[in-house]
């Protein structure tokens, strides 16, 4: 498997809990290495770009005032098959489906303020980093 890099998001019902240092350890437990990461505070515009996708969705709105609403942690997670370890361990989209040990299953609150973010694919991945980060803050 080669060795990718993810886009992850510590979301805002998380940083206001101060759970930034034990989701690092679960990312840093299971493999993956944080080769950048930055603490921000996105406008509900800026999260509405980032989740374009999924602007049909009846939860379009509360999501990206739910993104705006504090500061997140953007970070770009890498390791081998990267993408879909980062998933694994973030667990199922909603924590009542989540497996035990995952971040979701330990720290998510609802299926909409449930922690963390990961990209779901290499092109998603490409595009959510680049988004974030130019070339310059990724050293590895
Ligand atoms: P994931 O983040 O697991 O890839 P999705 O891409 O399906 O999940 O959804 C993106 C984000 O939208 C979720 O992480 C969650 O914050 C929010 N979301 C998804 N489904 C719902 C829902 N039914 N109600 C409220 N928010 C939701």
């Amino acid at each position: 498997m080669a060795t990718e890099r993810t886009l992850s998001i510590i979301k805002p019902d998380a940083t206001k809990r101060n759970l930034t240092g034990k989701i690092n350890a679960k990312f840093e437990d299971a493999g993956l290495r944080i080769v950048a990461q930055k603490r921000i505070q996105l406008t509900e515009a800026q999260a509405g770009k980032f989740y374009e996708v999924h602007a049909e969705r009846p939860f379009y709105g509360e999501l990206c005032e739910f993104m705006a609403s504090g500061p997140v942690v953007v970070q770009v997670l890498e390791g081998e098959g990267a993408i879909a370890k980062n998933r694994e361990v973030m667990g199922a989209t909603n924590p009542a489906d989540a497996a035990a040990g995952t971040i979701r299953a330990e720290f998510a609150e609802s299926v909409g303020e449930n922690s963390v973010h990961g990209s779901d694919a290499p092109e998603t991945a490409a595009v959510e980093i680049a988004y974030f980060f130019s070339g310059l803050e990724l050293v590895g």
